[in-house]
């Protein structure tokens, strides 16, 4: 499977500009799309989705014009929106089947198959009867795999699944990703640096409708080693200087101090040590090399 998005550019009516000549290769793996709320990831998704038409550019899914060629599309593709309507009174089971006849699976025990090997695969076997309005963050989202599941798309896309699910939640449904990404192509779009960390052997960084990194992960911490350096300071004061002369990546606190994250070459300074890169170190310097430009 190959994805090929070529210079896709969006403005909305109000003017502003989600797509910015946009371009972006996605291959055969779970690919994590890493970016600030209001990067257009999710403007993106929906175009790849075929919701909406952007005003320059193109889309090719293993050749097929995707934005030529709509319907065709669509029964290839998966798609778990950021905002995902459930319909409060009715089971899972019931919803699934209701959706896979959508999908044109009306051949009954082909259907009947398909929904129960899908309840079974995200774990909501035991409560398929249930109301949907009765599940938990991550059983809807759970249920929302499912959904983008049927028909046996080539292409799964899930647009910020994993923002408002605790760390119990997060960690099943990421699992859960990570299976289907072994077997169907998957574009995970996100703004926690974690859930592409963990997962995602390939990766795009994101800003103002741009791309601002493509690539393995590992390659970008790679390009970071030996040049992230850390200490702790003691007052905010002494914080602001440090980033006045200093490239600061970021500050956390730590048992009320701040730990501070600097990127150079060589020891920026007395205090500080060098620390392992981490991929939020790769994501705060790309969003703020992409500010200074
Ligand atoms: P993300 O998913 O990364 O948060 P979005 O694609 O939702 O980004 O939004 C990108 C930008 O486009 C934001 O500034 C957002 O406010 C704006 N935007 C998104 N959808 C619309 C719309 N339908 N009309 C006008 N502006 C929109």
């Amino acid at each position: 499977m190959a994805l090929v998005i070529k210079g896709l550019s969006k403005t909305y009516p109000n003017g502003v500009r989600a797509l910015d000549d946009l371009s972006l290769t996605v291959g055969n793996h779970l690919f994590g799309l890493l970016g600030p709320n209001g990067a257009g990831k999710s403007s993106l998704m929906r175009t790849i989705a075929t919701l909406q038409d952007p005003d320059a550019g193109s889309i090719e899914l293993d050749g097929l014009d995707v934005l030529a060629n709509k319907n065709e599309v669509r029964k290839l593709l998966g798609y778990l929106p950021q905002e995902f309507g459930v319909y409060p009174k009715i089971s899972a089971l019931d919803l699934l089947d209701h959706l896979a006849v959508l999908k044109g699976v009306t051949a009954r025990g082909e259907r009947k198959e398909m929904v129960e090997a899908l309840l079974h695969q995200t774990n909501l076997w035991e409560a398929r009867k249930k109301a949907l309005a009765t599940y938990s963050g991550g059983m809807r989202q759970r249920f929302g795999i499912a959904q983008a599941l049927l028909a046996n798309p080539k292409l799964i896309i899930v647009d910020e699944p994993t923002a408002g699910l605790d760390p119990a939640e997060r960690n099943r449904f990421l699992n859960l990703l990570a299976a289907i990404g072994r077997r169907v192509t998957v574009i995970l779009s996100t703004h926690i640096v974690d859930d592409v960390r963990e997962l995602c052997p390939r990766m795009a960084i994101i800003a103002s409708g741009r791309v601002l990194l493509e690539g393995a992960p590992a390659d970008a911490l790679a390009a970071l080693e030996g040049r992230i350096w850390s200490r702790v300071v003691a007052s905010d004061a002494e914080l602001e200087a440090l980033k006045a002369e200093l490239d600061v990546v970021s500050s956390h606190l730590v048992g009320g101090e701040h730990e501070v994250r600097v990127f150079a070459q060589g020891s920026p300074g007395a205090g500080f040590a060098p620390a392992p890169a981490g991929l939020e170190d790769v994501y705060f310097l790309e969003l703020a090399r992409h500010g200074r430009r």
